[in-house]
């Protein structure tokens, strides 16, 4: 592998930032380079976001930075895809905010004539402030309510059961929504999925939710993982290659921070989590010359090279 910098020409990856040029180093105040204090090395910040970057750090990472965001979303939909994939079936549902008895819309936001009921649909949506209060705290009301109703749900069944993914979005009137995915492939799978969504719907309203479907709605579609998975990556990117867009879900600020949770329990079969990924996006870097070929080894290295080339993981050893 030849490796440094002599890449300048090559093709470039979408994804992958152009071999090891650095943004401008962060200067302080006063015009100093803010520097990290055990390496002596300057901070930087992102051309796309101004995020501060840490400095051996070569690019943003965040979701809401316009430059990542597209690789982002990308990195979502194959984990999403690739993980859910090795679930039969499966079952979703949502849960949603209180309604307009508790989060009324904000008539400075209606376009509509007098006489026509406000509705999300016909672009009415909540105030600011309502949408910043429950949105901000939606991520850890949504871990306790899921907490109380695994525990009812495991004890009403005998049986562990879990999620397989959960991720959120945003209502059109401006409030988060989440939705999540059951496996029922088994007679104890779908008895616990049962359970849990029915704990859900009674625990609701006492953490600050509105409404849960129940059961007789939820199980009467039943999803394959593929499908469930493709479903669920459509609120965050359309489209193929080139043509592929992302939503505004992705670059939302007030929504909860972690968007996107698979279960570990599939991400352990396929590998495919959002690291593993940045990871195969290195090693293609190294391949191509575009980057220093260091720093990528072991277990690490393994699992970069198994996603890349799209092969199944190894067992892992002791
Ligand atoms: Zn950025
Ligand atoms: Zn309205």
């Amino acid at each position: 592998m030849s490796g440094g910098a002599g890449g300048a020409g090559a093709a470039r990856a979408p994804g992958v930032s152009g071999g090891a040029v650095l943004p401008p180093p962060l200067r302080d105040g006063r015009g100093r380079v803010v520097r990290d204090h055990a390496r002596g090395l300057p901070w930087h910040r992102c051309p796309g976001c101004d995020r501060a970057i840490p400095p051996d750090v070569r690019r943003c990472s965040s979701r809401r930075c316009p430059e990542f965001a597209p690789t982002w979303a990308r990195d979502t939909r194959r984990r999403l895809l690739e993980n859910l994939r090795l679930v039969r079936l499966s079952v979703m549902f949502s849960v949603t905010a209180p309604g307009a008895d508790v989060y009324p819309f904000e008539s400075a936001f209606c376009k509509h004539g007098a006489g026509v009921k406000c509705s999300g649909t016909i672009g009415c949506r909540v105030s600011r402030a309502d949408e910043k209060s429950f949105n901000s705290g939606a991520g850890k009301a949504w871990s306790d309510l899921h907490r109380r109703a695994k525990i009812r749900a495991d004890r009403a069944t005998g049986v562990r059961g879990r999620l397989l993914a959960r991720v959120w979005e945003k209502q059109k009137r401006g409030l988060a929504h989440l939705h999540g995915v059951i496996a029922v492939s088994t007679p104890d799978e779908l008895a616990w999925a049962q359970a849990y969504l029915t704990a859900l719907r009674e625990l609701a309203p006492a953490h600050g939710f509105g409404f849960v479907d129940g059961w007789e709605k939820v199980g009467r579609k039943l999803w394959p993982g593929d499908q469930a998975g493709a479903y669920l990556s459509s609120y965050f990117v359309s489209g193929r290659g080139r043509k592929a867009s992302i939503s505004e879900n992705v670059q939302d600020g007030n929504l909860p921070r972690v968007l996107v949770l698979v279960g570990v329990h599939l991400t352990q079969q396929t590998g495919i989590t959002m690291r593993s990924l940045r990871l195969a996006r290195r090693l293609w870097a190294i391949r191509e010359g575009l980057i220093e070929p260091d720093g990528l080894v072991g277990w690490d290295a393994v699992v970069a090279a198994c996603v890349l080339d799209r092969q199944p993981l190894p067992a892992r050893g002791p």
